[in-house]
């Protein structure tokens, strides 16, 4: 298996990285179409790659004490802090605010304090940190550089590849103008105070402006960011400039207060949803009364599962960071959304102790038998022996690259089905272009208006790539294969390729190359 959120700068040289692995079906699609040897070589590559530093000043922090040293201050008093004034962090330690000193009354020895019912901490002072951060621009032979910005303690230069290449790919799938970026900065959000957070993300803008701008390449979130980050990278961007107001689309994924798309939190979900219930319309049903598991409580993983049993399909088992849960007479979407997101203890946002379910481990989790796998979390995460345990018929792919070249070849063997993430995800930056179109002419279209236009978008193009898949080119009044199909039968992954590198390369051919 290839971990892929591995960090190619330091991996083994002899082994194919996950940047070389993820292009194997690039290479497959490029050689069955005969892709031009030149526009090949545009695609082979990223454009750009930035990488670059952001610092930061840590705020001072209580962090637990280690055990073995609790002895020597076992008759140290209690301290009595502002609660206000403390950030519980999760690793255990609270980020230190000064208005913790009002009304306070401190007993400190050795930088050694007891907080009341929490045991004994030290105070680590505040200090400047250096992160590593990344801007990937892939191509922009269709529109301007597109993709999301990821925080996460594992992300790495080749990651970053994979999921800019991914992302021209889907904006030529979903046929929007635009081309594929992606960036981020190596960091585990979830370790820094929310002040820190917004100083670290003002940074990033900081550095990133003069990369980046609605015409040229435009940032939205993923792993680790949501639209609050994306609302403190518009300030970021636009603040001091004259005409701050026609620059909005620049970041997609917005806050609709502030011009963001309704529908756009749910957009990625329900594009997979979409394609779901097209998977059933082929075989003359609907996904009601069919039952999936999920991989993945977050944007993705968690409006795909209230949209799905919204249509009557029922929910058995997720896994997250924190932990799996199943319940062999389905699980309460509405129930367990309100015990991850609006329940203040639950400071992971995991699924993980959700009284209403049982308890298993992340591997029971794919001997789980339903219709449907939707993994909705990283990449990588159904490889060869995972694909050999999954009873389900279809796999439907939430996440970036969640299965591994040799997953899909066992996927194969065992006629499992695929709808691949190029599509199966494609909803998310559909309904960011409408955004971005809809701040480019100052308007707001409600949400029916976004989910009609997103519903014929995916449909549409997932017909597409089915009839590719099967040599089946026809005209419908809703799609139009013709121009795509190659002469022979390809698997699902294969096709969804074959359109985007065909309407990659049509610009190339029709435009030509700058001199
Ligand atoms: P998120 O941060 O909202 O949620 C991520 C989820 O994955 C969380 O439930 C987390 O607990 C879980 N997770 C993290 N590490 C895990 C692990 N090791 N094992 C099991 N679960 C783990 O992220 P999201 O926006 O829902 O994105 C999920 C996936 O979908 C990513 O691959 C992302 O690139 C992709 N994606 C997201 C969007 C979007 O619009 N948000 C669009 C296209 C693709």
């Amino acid at each position: 298996m290839s971990p892929r959120t591995g960090d190619s700068e330091r991996s083994d040289s002899k082994r194919p990285t996950i940047y070389v692995e993820a292009m194997e079906v690039f290479q497959r699609a490029a050689d069955l179409i005969g892709l031009d040897r030149r526009v090949r070589m545009e695609l082979e590559e990223p454009d750009y790659e930035h990488i670059f530093y952001v610092t930061l000043k840590l705020h001072t922090r209580l962090t637990p004490l280690p055990a073995a040293e609790a002895s020597k201050y076992a008759d140290l008093s209690d301290s009595v802090l502002l609660p206000d004034g403390l950030e519980p962090l999760l690793d255990g330690s609270f980020v230190f605010k000064r208005r913790a000193l009002i009304k306070a009354n401190v007993q400190m020895r050795e930088g050694v304090v007891r907080l009341k019912g929490k045991g004994l901490f030290k105070v680590l002072p505040g200090r400047p940190e250096r992160f590593k951060a990344y801007r990937i621009q892939h191509n922009q032979a269709r529109g301007p550089y597109k993709g999301g910005t990821r925080y996460h303690q594992d992300v790495s230069l080749d990651l970053f590849k994979v999921l800019a290449a991914e992302m021209t790919w889907k904006t030529s799938i979903a046929d929007v103008p635009f081309g594929g970026a992606k960036g981020g900065i190596k960091v585990d959000p979830r370790s820094l105070s929310s002040e820190e957070l917004e100083a670290l993300t003002l940074r990033y803008m900081y550095r990133l402006k003069p990369l980046v701008g609605p015409n040229l390449d435009i940032p939205a979130p993923d792993v680790g960011t949501d639209a609050n980050i994306m609302g403190l990278l518009l300030r970021q961007f636009t603040d001091g400039e004259r005409e701050r107001h026609a620059l909005r689309g620049v970041i997609t994924g917005k806050d609709t207060r502030i011009g963001g798309s309704e529908g756009r939190v749910k957009a990625t979900g329900q594009g997979l949803a979409y394609c779901i219930q097209e998977w059933f319309a082929e075989r003359g049903t609907t996904p009601a009364g069919s039952t999936f598991t999920l991989q993945g409580f977050g944007n993705v993983g968690s409006n795909a599962a209230e949209i799905l049993t919204g249509l009557g399909g029922k929910l058995l088992a997720v896994n997250d960071a924190g932990g799996t849960i199943f319940s062999p007479g389905g699980i309460d979407v509405p129930d367990l959304i309100n015990y991850v997101y609006e329940n203040p203890a639950n400071l992971r946002r995991t699924v993980a102790g959700y009284p209403k379910a049982q308890q298993i481990s992340k591997s029971d989790l794919w001997d789980v038998e339903a219709d449907i796998c939707i993994p909705a979390a990283l990449g990588g995460e159904i490889n060869g022996p995972v694909a050999e345990r999954l009873k389900v018929k279809l796999v439907a792919e939430g996440a970036n690259g969640p299965t591994t070249p040799e997953g899909d070849r066992v996927l194969a063997k065992r006629g499992i089905e695929l709808i691949p993430d190029i599509i199966g995800n494609a909803g998310g930056v559909t309904v960011s272009y409408y955004e971005w179109v809809q701040n480019k002419r100052m308007e707001h279209w409600s949400e029916t208006e976004v989910n009609a236009r997103l519903e014929q978008a995916i449909k549409s193009n997932y017909r597409i790539i089915r009839d590719i898949s099967r040599n089946t080119p026809r005209r419908t009044a809703t799609h139009n294969s013709m121009r795509y199909c190659i002469g022979q039968v390809v698997d699902m992954r294969t096709a969804a390729m074959v359109l985007a590198l065909k309407r990659i390369e049509a610009h190339y051919q029709l435009e030509g190359f700058s001199q």
